[in-house]
């Protein structure tokens, strides 16, 4: 069942890649694990699907090092808020943070490298709705905060991710997304969930967070 859903998830994907006049290899999905047992994530990983995000480092931590033992090329996305005490947890595990969102955090980034630690490849999260609930850089501060953190600091920012406020068209926010990139020269964009992919697509997502369309509902 979690298979099937899977495959159709995908399916929908190259569709609407398609339609947008793209490649398959354009975007990726990313599959939202969060809340599912390794028991529910297991039949998606037999399917030879590998990238998989989670929105808490302590869940991921107990779920994910032994799932890796069996698939070491899962590619693994922290879309969840993230302390900066959590850093070290977070780097021993991510590949990708999606959720950069502040100053404090970027120069705890800066801290873990100089002990040694390779940082994952990050994304600036863009609270596009300028939300006061929700995490994220406003857009009108998103120029400043990239080139303080890719270019003052030298991290490894490659993109912009956003969730955009459930009452609003998500089309407004994903097109906002892509002028923030595009204007700062960052090629990856992570947007669209399971509610909206397809149009996220249409907009130039490059990785797609899906989560209940492939697991069914959370509890
Ligand atoms: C849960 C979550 C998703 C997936 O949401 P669905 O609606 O279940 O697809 C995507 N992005 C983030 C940041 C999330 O927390």
């Amino acid at each position: 069942m979690i298979a099937g859903a899977f495959f159709a998830v995908k399916t929908s994907i190259d569709k609407a890649l398609t339609e947008a006049g793209r490649q398959p290899s354009d975007a990726a999905l990313v599959a939202v694990s969060k809340t599912q047992t390794a028991d529910t994530i297991r039949p998606v990983l037999a399917a030879g699907h590998r990238v998989f995000g989670e929105n808490r480092v302590q869940e991921a931590l107990e779920k994910w090092p032994s799932l890796r033992t069996a698939y070491r090329d899962v590619e693994l996305h922290l879309i969840g808020p993230l302390q900066t005490n959590k850093v070290g947890d977070a780097l021993s595990l991510f590949d990708v943070i999606e959720t950069l969102d502040r100053e404090k955090l970027a120069h705890a980034f800066v801290k873990a490298r100089e002990k040694g630690a390779s940082l994952p490849r990050l994304l600036v999260q863009v609270n596009t709705g300028a939300e006061p609930q929700k995490a994220g850089v406003l857009p009108d501060e998103v120029d400043a905060f990239i080139a303080l953190c890719r270019d003052e600091l030298a991290l490894p920012v490659e993109g912009l991710m956003c969730i955009p406020p459930v009452q609003e068209e998500p089309a407004l926010h994903f097109a906002l997304l892509e002028k923030l990139a595009r204007r700062n020269g960052l090629a990856v964009l992570s947007m669209g969930m399971s509610a909206d992919f397809e149009t996220a697509l249409e907009f130039g997502a490059t990785y797609v967070r899906v989560g209940s369309a492939i697991f069914g509902a959370r509890a």
